[in-house]
């Protein structure tokens, strides 16, 4: 066994369970790409057991804390089915759920996400990458299912110097599949579609604004960064709970075959495509012709993309976020709502939140904040990784 020795006073996030050792912490030792170290404090005292990563700036990641832990197959199925069978308990309204969520479910670098019964993992580290054919294996004993897709095509594997590769690692069947959410039909493809194919941690929030088109009565709705149109559908819904006439959706994103997508998911909730509109377009341009036109909106959606994917791009980022938010609120009501997020690991909550009363401060609005979000509860944060709390969420309701 190899082994990595810690430089004095490096120790300390690993004493607190955080499961990261960066380069610049290792005193000495090395291994192959994904193999089973044992780290130590500098003084050689056992923290824990890592997963080894030679190419990464997190050079290593932790399995375990126990010295009498042993890192194998079993290990792998017990991890697999503790992160399972807590689903269940978390009360989500959908057959499209998270099961592994890296870090937080012990299993950095993994993501699996059900859609039906069919399973889509991502490996995006050397460690679960080593042990891809356990777990696997694992995922299919502890959910009896029997087929799963491989999207191991996001950038951080690059960072770990793996290459991409996508398709089926056990069974075969359709790529496009349509998932049940709310009671809602969202169609989605698991082979071309972002990350796994679908925002499952946006789940809540779609429910919540659909609630909230339903109670307020939106009758001009827009959604900005629609994707597949999970917030075009739940505006839908809540405008025919409220019984809105005339009702008017318009969704925008850069993706053309996200917008199909979303036109597609409409149909399979049975409504027509009366009053929608979807723009292939570049967000922060159409809000600013919105804005020259005059055009105004009762309830609105910011869901943009990773604008800082870490701390080093929270600067930028945080300009990005406020013109958007700035241009967005400006285009409300009195009395309109504004969904904003930001899924930025590197734009803490509070942060957020002072970007977003900055954005209102230079737009002249002033707003209440009557809902905070954040992701769905089957993309947890522990209380040892606090990095796993990305996804925030303000909704705003617009002074008079
Ligand atoms: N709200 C969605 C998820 C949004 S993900 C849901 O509930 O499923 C972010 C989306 O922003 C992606 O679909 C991406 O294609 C789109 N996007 C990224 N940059 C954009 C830009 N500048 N203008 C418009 N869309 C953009």
């Amino acid at each position: 066994m190899k082994t990595l020795r810690l430089r004095d006073g490096k120790e300390r996030s690993l004493l607190r369970q955080h499961p990261w050792i960066f380069e610049s912490a290792i005193a000495r030792g090395a291994a192959d790409s994904g193999e089973t170290v044992r780290v130590e404090g500098h003084d050689g005292k056992f923290l824990g057991w890592a997963a080894f990563s030679p190419s990464s700036r997190i050079r290593a990641r932790m399995w375990s804390f126990v010295e009498a832990d042993r890192i194998d197959a079993a290990f792998f199925q017990a991890r697999v089915k503790a992160a399972v069978d807590m689903r269940p308990r978390l009360g989500i309204t959908s057959n499209g759920v998270r099961l592994v969520h890296g870090e937080s479910d012990g299993l950095p670098g993994l993501v699996v996400d059900r859609y039906g019964d069919t399973l889509v993992a991502q490996f995006g580290s050397a460690g679960v990458e080593r042990w891809k054919a356990v777990l696997a294996d694992a995922l299919l004993a502890a959910t009896g299912l029997g087929k799963l897709y491989e999207r191991s095509d996001a950038s951080a594997r690059g960072l770990e110097g793996l290459p991409e590769i996508t398709g089926w690692l056990r069974g075969e069947g359709p790529t496009a599949l349509v998932l049940q959410e709310h009671g809602w039909q969202l169609g989605l493809d698991i082979a071309t579609g972002h990350k796994t194919g679908y925002y499952l941690d946006q789940r809540d929030s779609r429910k919540a604004f659909a609630d909230t088109v339903a109670r307020l009565g939106s009758r001009r709705v827009l959604n900005c960064f629609s994707y597949t149109g999970g917030f075009t559908v739940a505006a839908r819904v809540g405008q025919r709970e409220a019984g809105v006439e005339g009702g008017e959706v318009t969704s925008i994103d850069s993706s053309g075959p996200a917008l199909l997508q979303a036109r597609e998911n409409l149909r399979l909730n049975g409504f027509d495509d009366t009053g929608c509109e979807f723009l292939d377009a570049d967000v922060n341009a159409s809000l600013r012709r919105f804005a020259q036109e005059g055009r105004l909106f009762d309830a609105i959606v910011l869901d943009p993309p990773k604008f800082a994917p870490t701390s080093a791009h929270a600067e930028r980022a945080a300009r990005a976020y406020k013109d958007i938010n700035r241009l967005a609120l400006k285009l409300l009501v009195p009395g309109g709502v504004l969904f904003t997020y930001s899924c930025s690991g590197g734009i803490p909550p509070d942060l957020f939140h002072k970007i977003v009363a900055g954005a209102g401060g230079d737009a002249g609005v002033d707003g209440y904040v009557v809902q905070r979000m954040t992701g769905a509860p089957d993309h947890p944060m522990t209380l040892n990784f606090p990095e796993g709390d990305y996804l925030k969420g303000l909704a705003v309701m617009r002074r008079a």
